[in-house]
């Protein structure tokens, strides 16, 4: 019997967790980096652009535009 273990998740409309491999994926869409995140405050950061992303509904919003500028960079 083969086995897939791939399969049994998918993404929810309910605002589910950001997945390893979702986040493993994900870049900034300004510089390509790495994103870090922020499992609390439901966001994505780049530190490098100083930008925060917003997760509506778990779905990331990489909007330039409507991302927070970080204070202090
Ligand atoms: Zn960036």
């Amino acid at each position: 019997m083969p086995k897939e273990p791939e399969q049994g998740q998918k993404a929810g409309t309910d605002g589910g967790p950001i997945s390893d491999r979702l986040l493993a994926i994900l870049v900034c869409p300004q510089c390509r980096g790495d994103l870090e995140y922020d499992r609390t405050a439901q966001k994505f950061t780049c530190p490098r652009c100083g930008l925060r992303y917003p997760i509506v509904n778990g779905v990331p919003n990489f909007l330039i535009e409507e991302a927070e500028r970080i204070e202090g960079r």
